[in-house]
């Protein structure tokens, strides 16, 4: 569905029809002016200028209500009462950014008198505006500076892509095929809890319907879908067959979650029953077409992955579920080798990915199953996790820098991704740890730690942020009063 975001001014009667209606003309032209040439990601909507109680209400109203609306912006060009806005702002259900700017960019040595001060009193206005939000202990994100300003503008969208998160969470649904990998502790978790707080909709399916749908998909479909391989990939093995069998898988699963409506979906080696082979390409493509996945039924880390592609760029952004998996400890050149079973997402890739076959031993796996092989791109980047404290969901962060790979390890049949965790490998590891975090991740290369925040204060859920300043003394100190605020919430 296309979304937008609305841009709601106040302001008030006080002032008289002649400044309303040049408050009313500047906040028409700001979002025009955003609105062109692709500044933001989004369409920005001027609402119009809110004068009472009860067109701040209706307007509020109106925006819960439409589904196409992802959040609300305000800006103060005047002063605006904040009573006024009370009975509106404890009614709204969408995302709120309070963006803190200012028509003019410069004050007007000459041209400044007290009507000019009436008419531009953003500083003050928006004072105001910010206090019934923290008097309310709303979640929101206040920007502020000039709004034609490089930096402002890329806050918003970034902003604005957090709010696109929120409005895929809330309403993703989620396919499983299989239970969690047995005896796991951090692929778990309370579904109750995460439809209740984060609107997921996780359910099981059997994996024998998914073999039913298998057995449906034509010859001509898979000729169709190995045209498509064919055209992104390199095939880089005789084995056809295998491919053939994983475009099946592929056409399969996207048949049943188009049909329920899903955007990510869960499987596990250990229950593949009437499956060849465990989707390796299959799962790897339709990552790369937007849906989330999760390894060994980890629905939390499918559901991030979906949440976290939809923020990126174009709505597809480079983000894919991830697993640290071995180290390598050099002093001084110290990594974190991240890769999967099979199923890495060719959004990650530096260069055109080759489709292999390769024995998989784990697992029930009749025959080799084709995956996509390549080396992930060098860069900053995030690595997310969700985990379930008991009680409630925190969503840890780090900062990391991905690198080509030191060594081509010719013989690792996988995607791989090494990369340095922040603040360096073993503090970051000593903080990951001590966190709680799991190791299935979303690596994402777009989306920033700011949206991922945004993201979990939107969500009303606690966010950790492992960065380049991040100390185990520091972080334990923090997790010790998180775990206090969060039995008082
Ligand atoms: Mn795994």
């Amino acid at each position: 569905m296309k979304k937008n975001f609305w841009l709601l001014v106040g302001s008030q009667t006080l002032y008289g029809d002649d400044v309303l209606k040049t408050v009313d003309a500047r906040a028409a032209e700001m979002a025009r002016y955003l609105n062109e040439g692709g500044k933001l990601p989004y369409a920005l909507l001027y609402k119009g200028t809110a004068k009472s109680n009860g067109e701040i209400s209706d307007v509020i109203r109106e925006a819960n209500y439409d589904a196409e609306c992802a959040g609300i912006i305000t800006w103060c060009h005047t002063f605006s009462p904040s009573k006024m806005w009370i009975n509106g702002l404890a009614a709204l259900q969408k995302p709120y950014c309070h963006l803190a700017t200012q028509y003019n960019r410069d004050i007007p040595n000459e041209e400044i008198d007290m009507d000019f001060m009436n008419l531009n009193q953003a500083a003050h206005g928006d004072r105001e505006h910010g206090f019934i939000a923290a008097r309310l202990r709303m979640p929101r994100k206040v920007i502020a500076g000039y709004w034609k300003d490089e930096r402002v503008i890329g806050k918003l969208s970034a902003w604005m892509r957090s709010a696109i998160g929120v409005a895929v969470s809330r309403a993703l649904r989620l396919m499983r095929f299989g239970d969690n990998m047995r005896e796991v502790a951090v692929t778990e978790g309370d579904k109750v809890e995460v439809q209740a707080k984060l609107g997921w909709q996780v359910n099981t399916w059997a994996v024998g319907d998914l073999v039913k749908e298998m057995n449906a998909v034509t010859e001509a479909e898979i000729d169709a879908q190995m045209a498509e391989y064919e055209a992104k990939y390199d095939i880089a093995t005789d084995n056809l067959a295998a491919i053939r069998y994983q475009a099946r898988e592929e056409i399969a699963i996207e048949k049943m979650m188009k049909r329920e409506g899903c955007l990510a979906f869960s499987n596990t080696f250990q229950d593949l029953y009437g499956m060849e082979q465990l989707p390796g390409l299959a799962s790897q493509h339709l990552m790369s077409k937007g849906y989330g996945y999760g390894g060994e039924g980890d629905w939390k880390v499918a559901a991030m992955t979906a949440i976290m592609k939809a923020m990126g760029e174009g709505g597809n952004g480079a983000s894919a579920f991830m697993e640290d998996y071995t180290y390598h400890l050099e002093k001084g050149n110290e990594y974190s080798l991240g890769a999967h079973m099979l199923e890495v997402c060719p959004s990650l890739a530096a260069d055109k990915p080759r489709i292999e076959t390769h024995h998989l031993g784990i697992g029930m796996n009749e025959k080799d199953p084709a995956r996509l092989v390549f080396e992930g791109k060098a860069g900053s980047a995030i690595v997310v996790s969700l985990v379930d404290m008991g009680g409630r969901l925190r969503l840890i962060c780090q900062d990391i820098e991905c690198v080509k790979p030191i060594m081509d390890m010719p013989n690792l049949p996988v995607a791989r991704v090494m990369w340095r965790p922040l603040p360096d490998l073993l503090t970051g590891i000593e903080c990951w740890i001590t966190a709680g975090g799991a190791h299935h991740t979303v690596l994402s290369y777009d989306v920033s730690a700011e949206m991922m925040k945004d993201f979990a204060n939107m969500m009303g859920i606690e966010f950790v942020h492992i960065t380049k300043d991040t100390t185990v003394d520091a972080l334990e100190e923090k997790l010790m009063i998180a775990d206090l605020v969060w039995k008082l919430k």
